[in-house]
This record gives C-alpha cells, structure tokens and sequence, in this order.
C-alpha cells in the first residue's frame, strides 16, 4: 500500500486487502515469476487466470457465506503480510491505486474508493502524487508487467488515463 498516505496502523485494523471474497477473487494479486518462486518455496497453492496471470488460491470452505473472506495464504493474521516491502506483489504495493484498463482499452490509474483510511484530504494528495512524481513509475511498471493490469471494476474511481 501507500504507505506515504496511509499508515500500516490503518491497515492492520482493517485488512480488507488481503481478504477476499468469492466475487473479489479476481482481485488477488498477479505474481511475477520471482514471486512464485518464493510462494512455491512456502508451499502455498497457486492459481492460473484465464489472462494467463498466476495469482495465490484462495481458501473457502464449501458451505460458506457469500461474504465470507478467505485471507492471502501469506496473511499472518496477527503480524500482517509475511513478504518483505521490496517482495509483495505490485497490486498490494500501489494499494489503493490500481492499474487498470477502461471499457474502451485505455489504460487508466484508478482509485478503490472504498477504502476507509482516505479522507478527502488523502484522496487529493494520492491523486496528486500519482498524477506527478509516480506518473512515469506506473507507465514503466505497467510495460513490464502487464498482468497486473485488470480490467476496469465500478468499485473504483479514474483518477486518469496514462496513454
Ligand atoms: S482498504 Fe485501505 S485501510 Fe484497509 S487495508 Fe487496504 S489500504 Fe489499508
Ligand atoms: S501478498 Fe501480502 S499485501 Fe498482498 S494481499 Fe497478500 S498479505 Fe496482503
């Protein structure tokens, strides 16, 4: 996540990130080949995408709840994410942005709106520092790697478009 913006303090009461839903399962995170590597090494069981992505399986016990939400396998629920910073997946490092493509095939930045620790206040600043100093970085990280692009989703905002 953005940690400029918003605090690990945050994060650790809300963990709504690194849970997931049955309908949000496309949302978990596509794994570059180093990181399957390391979640090979934990013996974490692993999924392919129809967009050819690999991304963590999740855990749902077959009689559960629509709403029940299974935590990323590298979840430790009392300390948080068990990969270092440097290591976790693109997606969890520019949360609560997102990389995303628009009906129309543009590439667009887009904001999950929902997240409780944006105030008005943060919104703008994440908005201003993506639009600026983090503008080139997302254009270069969405090249190399475009798996971690999904497809536009109403439960986030277009902050703008990058091409
Ligand atoms: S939704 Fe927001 S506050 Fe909650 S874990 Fe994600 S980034 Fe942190
Ligand atoms: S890899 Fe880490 S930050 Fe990403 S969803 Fe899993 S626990 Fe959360």
């Amino acid at each position: 996540m953005l940690t400029h913006f918003i605090s690990p303090g945050q994060c650790a009461c809300c963990r709504l990130c690194c849970n997931f839903q049955r309908s949000s399962a496309w949302e978990t995170p596509a794994l570059t080949p180093d990181l399957v590597q390391i979640m090979r090494q934990r013996n974490v069981a692993l999924r392919q995408r129809a967009d050819g992505s690999t991304t963590f399986s999740l855990c749902f016990p077959d009689d559960a709840p629509e709403d029940y939400c299974a935590i990323c396998p590298v979840l430790d629920p009392s300390s948080g994410c068990i990969l270092s910073r440097e290591q976790r997946p693109l997606e969890c490092r520019l949360w609560p942005l997102r990389l995303m493509r628009s009906p129309s095939g543009q590439l667009c930045v887009a904001l999950y709106s929902a997240c409780p620790a944006l105030t008005p206040a943060t919104r703008e600043q994440i908005t201003a520092y993506a639009a600026g100093g983090l503008r080139h970085t997302l254009l270069r990280l969405a090249n190399e790697q475009p798996l971690s692009i999904r497809s536009f989703n109403s439960a986030y905002t277009v902050l703008f478009y990058l091409d």
